[in-house]
């Protein structure tokens, strides 16, 4: 408490963060209640509705970008005291569970959790953008650096409409905070995230009856199981280099030999310098078999949030004022992307993983502590103020 009583403003966004729990539970509730699955435009619109009426209740100019087949993306604008670069709070509202996941994990509140599909991943951290942007404008009449709140709707199925809008927002930005879920109950922010991409591989044999003609069959099966025995090898834990083959499809019926067969690979990187590299080898593959022919598909489709001078700024900022609220913020990496992969990439600091602190993201069990929703609501503001 002594280090709140030194610090007024600090002092002043943690009561009002912690005086505004309920409410700032009720909008959660709403949130999460209102599903929102990448694949739904219809049902990521409805969210994205409600959205948009808080965050223009809080004073914000919101503007939807109409998107065809993706929902539409939600941008709102609160003005700064003057010309300052503006500030970018960037996240998502798409989630990875389909329409009626409530009714086996609804919105529930035990002990000293709350649970629900997007609880954590990350409706929480939409949540906290709201109060923050409260209570910031509650103490003193807004903030001196513009603040722009980004929502896409395809983030959890690689942002492919969303992207370019976070990437032109991001440009003219002094610094993006990214409220994706922390890392760990621990609560630590992420000052680096590996490079996301999908390889497919596919073979092409020669079918052959397997009693009658065996050996005039070329199998698409068996090369591809030889190739995925070469591509595990581009796997470097050292290098914080992984390639996944986690799907594979093949064949038609036992008795035939297979003329056809793939497999979909998730590949991480840790350096950006490494995709090419990556892509050299995968390209490089060529058939044990002569007779079968391999096709390669993909490539790394976000670049890894590497940890930049800019962003170790950030964090220690972050560090300071969370000093001021009693939090031990300390920093971690993940292997998981976000839209901070793309504005980290564009040299502009970014901070990720300021959002709701809990376990379980795109599991069953997915829930955030409620302690620290009023406590990361007051961070984000002192963040947003002391930048
Ligand atoms: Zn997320």
């Amino acid at each position: 408490m002594s280090n709140l009583m030194s610090n007024p403003s600090a002092l002043f966004y943690s009561q009002f963060c912690e005086e505004n729990q309920g409410e700032m539970l009720a909008t959660l509730r709403q949130a999460v209640e209102l599903e929102s699955p990448s694949d739904n435009k219809d049902a990521l619109d409805r969210c994205g509705a409600y959205l948009a009426r808080e965050f223009a209740r809080r004073g914000a100019k919101v503007s939807m970008h109409r998107q065809e087949y993706a929902g539409d993306h939600l941008k709102a604008e609160f003005p700064g005291r003057d010309g300052a670069k503006p500030i970018l709070l960037l996240g998502h509202f798409d989630t990875v569970w389909p329409l009626g996941t409530l009714e086996k994990m609804p919105f529930r509140v035990e002990g000293e959790r709350a649970y629900g599909p997007g609880i954590l991943d990350m409706k929480s951290g939409i949540v906290m953008m709201l109060f923050a942007m409260r209570a910031l404008r509650s103490a003193n009449e807004g903030t001196h650096r513009p603040v722009t709140v980004l929502l896409d709707t395809d983030e959890e199925i690689g942002s492919t409409t969303g992207r370019p809008l976070v990437e032109a927002e991001a440009r003219n930005c002094e610094a993006v905070l990214v409220l994706e879920p922390a890392q760990t109950l621990d609560g630590h922010l992420k000052t680096a995230r590996k490079g996301v991409g999908d390889y497919t591989l596919g073979v092409r044999g020669l079918a052959a009856h397997a009693g009658v003609d065996f050996e005039k069959g070329h199998s698409a099966i068996v090369e591809l199981s030889r190739q995925i025995l070469e591509v595990v090898k581009f796997t470097d834990i050292a290098r914080g280099i992984t390639v996944n083959p986690g799907f594979i499809h093949g064949g038609t019926r036992t008795n035939v030999i297979a003329d056809e067969a793939f497999a979909k690979m998730d590949v991480r990187i840790a350096r950006a310098s490494d995709a090419l590299e990556l892509e050299r080898k995968f390209r490089s593959l060529r058939p044990f078999d002569p007779e079968c022919a391999l096709e390669v598909a993909g490539g790394v489709n976000r670049p890894p949030m590497e940890r930049t001078e800019g962003t170790v700024r950030l964090f220690r900022t972050a560090q300071e004022q969370g000093k001021k609220l009693g939090m031990a913020l300390e920093e971690a990496s993940t292997g998981g992307g976000s839209d901070g992969n793309f504005t980290a990439a564009l040299g502009v600091p970014t901070l990720d993983g300021l959002g709701g602190v809990g376990e379980g993201a795109h599991a069953a069990h997915e829930s955030i502590l409620l302690k620290e929703l009023p406590r990361r609501s007051a961070l984000l503001a002192c963040l947003i103020e002391s930048l």
